[in-house]
């Protein structure tokens, strides 16, 4: 982890991160059973802004809904959650652009494997936005783990125990000398890599596999669909067999710690002939527009 900073937000108040304690005996722990998401807050001179705040917010209360943390609605508004990330990006005053993950915990301790009516504790903390995977042109491997599929554990919910289903298969992936590992479906289809979204490019037309395909639904994966549609690129959402990804014009990648990253080696098959293809480039720059100026979207909400 990129330098954490030292103050955070746990229950209802800032910390110093020393005193944010979750007890060993709680679902949390015990089970994963906590729900989170990371957004970016971009420092621009003394002016800070959170990307795509509102949508942060809603999928975990959606991710909470669909586990059934159904304290988190109950305890949690928009406003409320605004006023505690100004709070605790005010408290630590960076001076460049940081992540901010946000966790809501099933905070209670050893009531089984349930979940509904449990206490629920947010926890908050900031770090330096350092990007979790090369910028300038990476490496992927298709991995032997396939993706944990949606009526297993919910892929539309960010759930932290979801996440072994990750580290499995990014840690093969660095183990073989590559940046990231690639999962498919169980039928072999693409869905997505460890902890971001992935786009490739074919005569034109960007190509994504759909909601449905045991994916994360990725706040960035919208804005590039979005900011795709307003360039005039013919965009589809659906299956993608692996084999596309080999004959791709262009392949990336997209999550808020891994930015719009242009993939130029799949399983050994150079990409796009090891270089970022225009459309690739194209919509990393308005992507990286977008997150600090608000445009027509609303997507920047300026704290404090
Ligand atoms: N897929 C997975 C599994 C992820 O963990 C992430 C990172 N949150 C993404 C996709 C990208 O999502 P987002 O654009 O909302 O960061």
């Amino acid at each position: 982890m990129a330098n954490p900073y030292p103050c955070v937000y746990f229950g209802d108040r800032i910390l110093h991160a020393d005193e944010a304690k979750l007890g060993v005996a709680t679902s949390a722990i015990l089970y994963g059973l906590s729900v989170y998401t990371v957004f970016p807050v971009l420092v621009d001179g003394g002016i800070r802004s959170a990307f795509r705040l509102r949508d942060h917010f809603r999928r975990l209360v959606e991710s909470c809904q669909i586990i059934g943390m159904d304290r988190f609605s109950a305890d949690w508004t928009y406003e409320r959650f605004l006023t505690a990330v100004t709070q605790l990006v005010t408290e630590n005053d960076p001076v460049s652009d940081v992540f901010v993950r946000a966790t809501v915990h099933v905070d209670e301790s050893i009531p089984g494997t349930r979940v509904r009516g449990c206490t629920v504790r947010v926890s908050m903390f900031v770090y330096d936005a350092v990007p979790i995977v090369p910028q300038d042109g990476m490496r992927l491997k298709t991995s032997q783990w396939r993706r944990i599929p949606d009526a297993a554990i919910p892929s539309r919910a960010k759930v932290n125990g979801a996440y072994v289903n990750s580290v499995l298969a990014k840690q093969d992936a660095i183990d073989a000398g590559y940046d990231d590992a690639i999962f498919l479906d169980g039928a072999g289809h693409v869905c997505e890599l460890s902890a971001a979204n992935i786009f490739l490019v074919r005569g034109g037309t960007l190509i994504t596999p759909d909601v449905s395909c045991d994916i994360l639904d990725g706040i960035n994966r919208r804005t590039v669909l979005t900011l795709a549609a307003e360039e005039g690129i013919a965009v589809a959402e659906r299956t993608v067999d692996l084999t596309e990804l080999y004959i791709a014009d262009e392949v990336f990648v997209t999550g808020t710690s891994a930015g719009v990253s242009p993939v130029i080696e799949v399983d050994g098959r150079v990409v796009a002939e090891g270089e970022p293809g225009p459309i690739t480039a194209t919509l990393r720059k308005r992507h990286g527009a977008a997150l600090h100026t608000d445009g027509e979207h609303g997507w920047v909400t300026p704290l404090g």
